[in-house]
């Protein structure tokens, strides 16, 4: 039992000072400059153009909208990777905020890859089945109807982004998606009130689904601007 208390010790200081559970080491970034999986040298998750992270079906006025922008991240195997959010135009600056916030407190993020990637491509479709959600990938622009209902998704106006589906899954009831998450807060990649990553988004003026009453969504954040094409 004893050797327990250190281990209960040391993840509680970790969560204290960090408001969530994040990366306990990552590779040193001085030093090793072009060794792969760091800041100069990313592990390349994603890196395509524009018009294929846009290929998925959408009318042409929601995908004039979209942005595509890199991002850096720790993954979960501790090495900083190079991933590309799709985003509204007016969303590009608040994107780069948080994840310049994530990087510096290392909060793992597994992969970020549009969902328009040819690895989300199957049967003639992209991302038919969720797979983006299922591989724990985060994503943002995705012209899609909510969750269980007729209308539109905020992530069909490039005004929403999911995070780490696996550790944060959308629950209403006895629905959990992706099926059979978990969400388990002293788990490093968990979003939690006090994430940093969470404060970042609301004060930048989004909202989190880790904070809805109806049903919780803990990957979802939205920030929902004017929604007409005049
Ligand atoms: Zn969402």
């Amino acid at each position: 039992m004893a050797k327990k208390y250190p281990y209960l010790l040391c993840l509680t200081l970790i969560l204290t000072l960090s408001g969530c559970a994040t990366l306990k080491k990552g590779p040193a970034v001085r030093g090793e400059k072009f060794a792969l999986g760091t800041i100069l040298n990313p592990v390349v998750d994603s890196n395509i153009t524009l018009s294929e992270a846009l290929r998925k079906p959408a009318p042409p006025e929601f995908k004039e909208r979209q942005r595509i922008i890199d991002v850096l991240y720790y993954s979960f195997d501790g090495l900083v990777h190079k991933g590309q959010v799709v985003i509204n135009e007016r969303l590009v600056s608040d994107i780069r905020e948080v994840f310049r916030v994530a990087l510096t407190v290392k909060f793992p993020i597994n992969s970020v890859i549009p969902v328009s990637h040819d690895r989300f491509y199957k049967e003639g479709e992209w991302n038919a089945d969720g797979q983006s959600m299922l591989s724990n990938n985060t994503s943002a622009f995705n012209y899609r109807k909510v969750t269980g209902g007729k209308s539109l998704s905020m992530h069909a106006y490039g005004f929403a982004i999911d995070i780490n589906p696996v550790q944060n899954p959308y629950i209403k009831g006895k629905i959990v998606l992706p099926d059979g998450a978990v969400y388990d807060p002293a788990r490093p990649g968990t979003l939690t009130r006090n994430c940093p990553i969470v404060n970042t988004f609301i004060s930048l003026g989004w909202d989190w689904g880790g904070n809805w009453k109806s049903l919780k969504d803990y990957q979802h954040f939205e920030r929902v601007l004017d929604k007409s094409f005049n």
